[in-house]
């Protein structure tokens, strides 16, 4: 085993810990990470016996090699859950992907409506999610549910922006191959298909975040450094390499740096401007309930005029992630950094809890035990019309530098899932194995919504898995 090369991760989420748990037998590992736990976005907040994740968090991949490496991390730490998730549109909770109960929902007039959208089909041009909303599902649905929901949920009509949101977001969320919903047709279709075969999570009793902590372990079992509390605030270049990070007021020489914190700050910090990529952050209302939860959606879309998004009921994916008899709820509230909302997020407590009694999610707010607020910055890439430009011109500004690699979620720009990040730690950390320079490792091929041009087929292929690894550049 060689100790003399060394590679510094900015980042301890899944992506960052994955590639440093591959690397770690090779290299010397660093990782350095802001928080004061590892996990990212892919952690757990533990208050005494509750277990909170950052909102919902399931494992599941269709890629075997991501799945044989979760299996292989957590061995006997992960349960086998069932999927139940639920929405609650035109004032009632359905499941979610849509079954049959949504459609008799629907007040008459707007089945009329939807209806005669699907005869006289409206055809917006361009690139917009509106337009790719309004020409799968018709202007009424869009009008009724994806506007409001997008409005409330990123502050952006759906007119400003791009439709890899849809083809990222709403598709991804219909798991389920039979619950294809590339138009509204087939929605209808399979909506009044049977009931199909439920798909199986994996999930570790006390929390999601098992997962990094067991990566961490694995890592510093291995000689690697895993520092916590420690923001990347400088970065020191000479020519076209990066030679040191500063971390708390102390200089770390560094020969090779993988990035997976978000795309803006490290641009920012090379002091690359006029670029325009904006994140989305998020406020975690976890609430402690003295009964158990009437809800058993592991999360609940929220359609209709609510402050909060989605509700999460950590009981609904393990009983262990809670004392017996008492009852958990992850409400959130999406923001900007730096907003009235991140600024003084206490101030709302009172009307979330107000929408939970309103929408029957709790019977009363005498229900309500304890509040821990968290916020969170970063929680989704905003893929606004210009977006695919911006990012190609940061990567290509970020690309000039010969030992600079950006992975993960926010580090790549990409709204993806753990499994992503996680498949993603794989290919590359092969890559850098096989001597591959970092800034000429791409990470296309794993982007399913770039690699199709088939809205409606949002599977990982299988070829673009076993995509061939490059022959050693350097
Ligand atoms: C609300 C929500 C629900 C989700 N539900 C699911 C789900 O059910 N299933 C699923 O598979 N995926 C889900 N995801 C997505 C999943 O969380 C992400 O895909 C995954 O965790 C991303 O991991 P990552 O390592 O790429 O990025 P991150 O987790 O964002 O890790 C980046 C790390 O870099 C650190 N960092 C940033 N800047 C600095 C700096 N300057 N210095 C030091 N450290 C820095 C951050 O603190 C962070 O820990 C969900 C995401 C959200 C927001």
């Amino acid at each position: 085993m060689s100790t003399t090369r060394s590679i510094t991760i900015v980042g301890a989420g899944v992506a960052g810990l994955t590639i440093g748990h591959q690397l770690r037998q090779n290299y010397q590992v660093t990782v350095v990470e802001r928080n004061d736990v590892v996990g990212g976005l892919a952690r757990t907040w533990h208050y005494g016996d509750f277990h909170f994740d950052v909102g919902p968090h399931r494992f599941h991949t269709e890629n075997p090699k991501v799945a044989q490496f979760i299996r292989d991390i957590l061995q006997e730490d992960a349960i086998e859950i069932q999927r139940k998730s639920g929405a609650r549109m035109f004032g009632k909770f359905h499941e979610w992907p849509l079954r049959p109960t949504v459609l008799l929902a629907m007040p008459f007039s707007t089945m009329f409506r939807a209806s005669k959208d699907l005869v006289f089909k409206e055809h917006l041009d361009g690139e917009s999610f509106e337009a790719d909303v309004v020409n799968k599902y018709g202007r009424t649905l869009y009008d009724i549910f994806f506007k409001p929901y997008t409005e409330k949920f990123l502050f952006y009509s759906p007119s400003e922006l791009h439709r890899d949101w849809a083809r990222a977001g709403v598709n991804r969320a219909i798991i389920d191959k039979r619950a294809s919903a590339d138009s509204l047709w087939n929605l209808l279709k399979t909506t009044f298909m049977p009931k199909p075969v439920e798909t199986t999570f994996l999930y570790p009793p006390h929390g999601v975040g098992r997962f990094a902590d067991r990566l961490s372990e694995s890592i510093q079992a291995s000689n690697g450094q895993v520092l916590l509390g420690s923001q990347v605030s400088a970065i020191e270049t000479s020519g076209n390499r990066i030679v040191a990070i500063n971390v708390g007021g102390q200089r770390l020489p560094v020969q090779n740096l993988i990035w997976t914190g978000p795309m803006n700050e490290v641009t920012r910090l090379l002091g690359i401007t006029g670029l325009d990529l904006e994140y989305l952050s998020t406020i975690f209302y976890n609430l402690e309930l003295k009964r158990p939860d009437k809800m058993d959606f592991q999360w609940t879309y929220y359609g209709g005029d609510e402050i909060f998004s989605r509700v999460t009921t950590p009981s609904a994916f393990a009983k262990t992630t809670l004392p017996t008899g008492k009852g958990a709820l992850c409400v959130e509230m999406t923001c900007r950094e730096g907003d009235e909302r991140w600024a003084n997020p206490e101030k709302y407590t009172d009307a979330i809890i107000k929408d939970l009694v309103r929408t029957k999610t709790i019977d009363s707010a005498a229900d309500v035990e304890r509040v821990h607020i968290e916020c969170v910055r970063n929680t989704y890439p905003i893929y606004k019309l210009n977006y695919l430009g911006e990012l190609k011109r940061s990567l290509g500004e970020l690309g000039k530098y010969s030992n600079l690699l950006l992975a993960g979620r926010s580090g790549r720009f990409w709204y993806n899932n753990m499994d992503h990040s996680i498949g993603q730690g794989l290919t590359m950390s092969d890559k850098i194995l096989r001597g591959s320079v970092l800034s000429q490792i791409d990470d296309s091929a794993d982007r399913e919504f770039w690699a199709t041009e088939d809205d409606g087929d949002v599977e990982i292929r299988e070829e673009e898995i076993a995509e061939p690894l490059d022959e050693p550049k350097a």
